[in-house]
């Protein structure tokens, strides 16, 4: 069935990637269509409530995909407008400079970007803008070239303030984390310290919903609309233009088509839609002539450590202030064990018990009140081997290889001998996997070499002309810091292309 509606610019997903293009093209003239699987996400004192959030996982996905030997898992997923940005941690980092090149590491290479820092950086600062980013700039040692931040950064509290002075005691320089909060006198922030993996019900988190699509929403040429989850596009065969989008519009099946399309459906997601519109012609799926669409899966090599003073209680409400860079680039005696150190949000005992449920529910509660929580993040090295791959009756079936894993495991190490040196007689550790891809990338990965990516350094898809892809599956590789306003820089950059082309589409006509 076909709906009587002639946008010029299809978006599908309306996370930091989608929302980011739509910032872009909105006022052109352009009609601007976002199709979005999930629903606005209730505001509903759930939001904020562990025992909802992650034993009842509530705001998941239902949805079921399994591993190469056939184990089945509920990923964590979100889908609703904001994408997995109304979860986030709000940590919002800019790539180091030494990311966009290729490094060779023992555990494999790091592929290099067709883009440089230069290429980012106004997008960098306008995504920051946009997203409502406090820091302060020259504190993190490996920071690239940047301008003050326009808002100032989120005081430690008391706990926090002492933990950074304990690490500078051993020689490290921590510094104040990068965080879209608005947060400040007049700001909306309460530091009720339910940030990380759950959805601010005051709108103080600076996401996708909140920041980019509500605002669009007031524009008459932009039109959202939710429970639209697309299946597959059409290419034509002899120019590969797209040329129409398949889609359930609640139980309604549709083909819409538009001049533009830009997908952007989480690096996961876009891939399998692109596996999933493979035609005779085209059997590998469409974008996707050099067989990387799917392949190179990456989500950063994330262990959460949980330094705990027996004696001492955490009273912190929002912990999430402070980071250490100085060993981004590999310990003085070891460059493969390497990354970036964060604090995690507050880890409650209800937290704890959803992965460790056998664990009595005093005990866990004990040491979610006295544990500093932390997030050791390590580049996660790209290898074609890692994929999500479509079976036979549209099963999703994750083949995920971890690649440079040793050298994240010697970075723990030691990250957890300086939290022991810093006063934490005990140092649990917790490693996050591929059943959560919260940082997944690199599926759809962009590259200056046809043969071997699928899109150009702007995004637009190799095979077909009026195809971008603008989510976590353009990263070439994965970096060791947050992904979304990487994200977001690049898609306000290819929003900027698009809007110049419209402009002059629009002014021949
Ligand atoms: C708990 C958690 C904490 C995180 N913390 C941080 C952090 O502190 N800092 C940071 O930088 N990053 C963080 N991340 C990662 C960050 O949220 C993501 O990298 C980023 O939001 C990805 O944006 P995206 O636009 O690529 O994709 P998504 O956010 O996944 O957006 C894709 C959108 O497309 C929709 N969609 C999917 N399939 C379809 C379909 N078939 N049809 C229509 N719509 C579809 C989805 O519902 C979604 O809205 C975190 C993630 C999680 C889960």
């Amino acid at each position: 069935m076909n709906q009587d509606i002639a946008p010029d610019v299809i978006i599908i997903g309306s996370g930091v990637g989608g929302g980011a293009v739509a910032h872009q093209l909105a006022g052109t003239g352009a009609r601007i269509l976002i199709l979005e699987r999930g629903d606005f996400l209730p505001n509903e004192p759930q939001n904020a409530d562990p025992e909802a959030v992650f034993a009842q996982a509530r705001y998941r996905t239902t949805e079921e995909w399994q591993h190469a030997d056939g184990r089945r898992f509920r990923p964590g997923q979100y889908y609703h407008v904001g994408g997995h940005t109304k979860f986030y941690g709000t940590a919002m980092f800019r790539l180091r400079d030494s990311d966009f090149g290729e490094q060779a590491f023992a555990g494999g290479v790091s592929t290099g970007w067709p883009i440089g820092p230069d290429d980012l950086r106004p997008h960098y600062a306008m995504a920051e803008r946009l997203f409502g980013v406090r820091g302060q700039a020259g504190g993190d040692p490996t920071e690239p070239a940047r301008d003050p931040y326009d808002h100032a950064p989120i005081p430690h509290e008391p706990v926090i303030a002492d933990m950074a002075d304990r690490l500078r005691q051993q020689g490290m320089r921590p510094f104040h984390m990068p965080s879209a909060i608005d947060y400040g006198p007049q700001g909306a922030c309460q530091r009720c310290g339910t940030c990380d993996a759950f959805a601010c019900r005051l709108d103080a988190k600076g996401d996708a919903e909140t920041r980019l699509i509500r605002p669009l929403l007031k524009h008459p040429d932009v039109t959202l609309w939710t429970g639209a989850k697309v299946t597959r596009l059409i290419a034509n065969d002899c120019d590969g233009e797209i040329t129409g989008v398949e889609l359930m519009h609640g139980n309604t099946p549709l083909r819409i088509s538009a001049p533009l399309v830009v997908l952007s459906a989480g690096a996961i997601n876009s891939a399998l839609i692109l596996l999933r519109s493979a035609t005779q012609a085209m059997p590998q799926g469409l974008a996707n002539r050099s067989g990387v669409v799917g392949r190179y899966l990456m989500n950063h090599h994330l262990t959460g450590l949980m330094g705990v003073r027996p004696l001492a209680a955490n009273p912190t409400r929002f912990p999430k202030t402070l980071s250490v860079n100085d060993f981004y680039h590999g310990l003085p005696d070891d460059p493969d064990a390497r990354g970036n150190l964060q604090m995690l949000g507050n880890i409650s005992g209800a937290m704890i018990r959803s992965t460790y449920p056998q664990m009595p529910r005093v005990m866990a509660d004990w040491l979610g009140r006295h544990s500093i929580d932390w997030l050791c993040m390590s580049e996660d090295l790209p290898d074609p081997d890692s994929r999500v791959r479509l079976l036979p009756g549209d099963r999703v079936q994750i083949e995920y290889a971890a690649g440079g894993r040793e050298g994240h495991d010697r970075f723990v190490r030691h990250m957890r001998r300086q939290l022991r040196r810093a006063g934490f007689p005990i140092v649990l550790r917790h490693s996050f996997g591929i059943e959560a891809p919260s940082h997944q990338c690199g599926t759809v990965r962009m590259g200056a070499d046809p043969a071997t990516s699928a899109l150009d350094h702007l995004c637009r898809a190799h095979d077909h002309p009026n195809l971008f892809v603008v989510d976590g599956g353009f990263f070439p590789s994965s970096a060791a810091v947050n992904p979304a306003l990487t994200i977001a820089a690049q898609a306000l950059r290819v929003g900027e292309h698009l809007r110049h082309q419209w402009r002059q589409i629009a002014a021949a006509a």
